[in-house]
């Protein structure tokens, strides 16, 4: 008996996957099974070079509970997720040779450790004559349509943004989700009881993405649900000019927590607001979203041309290796720099695995030019406690806060003082996280 494998990675969805669509294909032309199935690598919650788990509770509860979400939505389509614990590089090689799977369809992660992993998969599996394809689907603009080649990237976000509005190049059309899908393997279904455990992570009432209640919990239905929402109240609208606050769920469009997971695509994002823009008019609010998106694409983009140069001390730059403060670095992370914009920001992250952009330019910032800290153990920090965590995005706005990436002005300091009096001038903010 041999089957199809769909490998899920950041795409723990079923609409407008192009990678699980494919395979669904296979798997129905070639009459065989299809399994899919997702391998938590337990590097995950192991200690790193700057601390001592990789992994925090909000971001293992966030997956945790994306995986059983995922699992709800295949079974109401006569299939069912597959959860291995494992390094992906030793366990899908295996199970693709206990199922003697034709295929293994995945998503292309281009970011270097996810790059590498999939090189000694592919590798491994061409033994017996199966194949990884990977399918480029993470992006809101189809790599093909870019009126560049990856390597002739600008590196300045606005080029880039002025090169494809100037042609025209459009959003990906979203792929439909599939109806129903071929049933897993008989031989995989003693295997399914692997229960996803969800650790617990404790709620916190002044949470800005409350995700412990429906209306944010994790998965695609959750994910559409918000969208459509999000839409039908206009928000759009009013997102340029409330999107530097601080607390609540409406001031930005909260879309990064699933966006993260893959529970809801760019794409999809696109042609939602494509369709609000025909009922309600375009406007500076939706251009902005685009233009949002965009960013998010451009830090995807320079990991195709830069790739492992993206993760060096000295980033794109030629400067020497930054500084470093443990006790400072500690105290930063722990909310008691003294600081007390700063503080209340690092509380907030803490506490609820979300801190909005201006909290994270502001605090990023302190960390590197205040406190002469390496922005690598501050990268490292935002990867452990945001549910949002995109290596991506991540790394992409360390680097340019740094001035080791692609701000053509060579990184920025924010002044705590000048951003309280603009962002939080009646201390609001500071009262909520108890630093002031
Ligand atoms: P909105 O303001 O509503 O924007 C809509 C979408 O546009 C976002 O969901 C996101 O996909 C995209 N977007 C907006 N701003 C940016 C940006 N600066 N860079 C890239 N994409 C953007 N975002 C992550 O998704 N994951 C991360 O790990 C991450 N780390 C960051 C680290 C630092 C130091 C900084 C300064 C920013 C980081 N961001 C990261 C970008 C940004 O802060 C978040 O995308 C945004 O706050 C998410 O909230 P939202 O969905 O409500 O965003």
């Amino acid at each position: 008996m041999s089957c199809v494998i769909h490998w899920f990675r950041d795409d723990l969805r079923l609409a407008d996957n192009m990678a699980l669509s494919t395979a669904a294909a296979q798997a129905h032309v070639s009459g065989k099974p299809l399994l899919p199935v997702y391998v938590q690598d337990p590097a995950q919650a192991q200690a790193t070079r700057w601390l001592p788990q990789r992994m925090g509770p909000h971001r293992q509860a966030w997956l945790a509970g994306s995986l059983q979400a995922l699992d709800a939505e295949l079974q109401a389509r006569g299939s069912r997720l597959l959860v291995l614990i494992g390094s992906p590089a030793t366990v899908l090689p295996a199970l693709a040779s206990a199922t003697q799977a034709l295929t293994v369809h995945a998503e292309d992660c281009p970011a270097p450790d996810e790059a590498a992993q999939a090189e000694l998969i592919a590798q491994a599996v061409q033994a017996w004559g199966c194949s990884l394809h990977l399918h480029g689907q993470s992006t809101l603009l189809p790599l093909t349509a870019l009126p560049f080649a990856p390597a002739d990237l600008p590196d300045v976000f606005s080029t880039f943004r002025q090169l494809v509005e100037h042609a025209g190049t459009q959003a990906r059309e979203p792929w439909p989700s599939p109806h129903a899908l071929p049933p897993v393997p008989e031989q995989a279904l003693p295997w399914l009881d692997l229960a996803v455990t969800a650790p617990t992570a404790t709620p916190d009432a002044r949470s800005s993405f409350p995700f412990h209640q429906p209306a944010c919990a994790p998965g695609e239905r959750s994910a559409q649900a918000h969208l459509a929402q999000y839409m039908a109240r206009q928000l759009p609208h009013s997102y340029k000019a409330t999107r530097n606050g601080l607390s609540g769920l409406d001031f930005s469009s909260k879309f990064s927590p699933w966006l993260a997971t893959g529970a809801l695509s760019a794409a999809q994002i696109m042609a939602a607001l494509r369709a609000f823009e025909a009922d309600h008019g375009v406007s500076d609010g939706s251009y902005w979203l685009w233009f949002e998106l965009l960013w998010r694409d451009h830090f995807r983009l320079l990991h195709l041309k830069h790739g492992k140069a993206l993760y060096k001390a000295a980033g794109l730059s030629k400067l020497p290796e930054p500084s470093h403060n443990a006790a400072a670095f500690q105290r930063w992370c722990d909310g008691q720099t003294g600081e007390p914009l700063v503080d209340a920001g690092m509380r907030e992250m803490a506490a609820t695995g979300w801190l909005s952009n201006r909290m994270r330019q502001i605090v990023a910032s302190y960390l590197i030019h205040d406190l002469a800290c390496d922005w690598r153990a501050g990268a490292a920090w935002f990867e452990h406690c945001l549910i949002d965590f995109d290596v991506y995005s991540n790394q992409g706005n360390w680097l340019y806060v740094a001035g080791r990436g692609t701000d053509p002005r060579g990184g920025r300091r924010f002044n705590p003082d000048k951003q309280t009096r603009e962002h939080d001038p009646d201390g609001t903010y500071r009262r909520l996280w108890g630093t002031a």
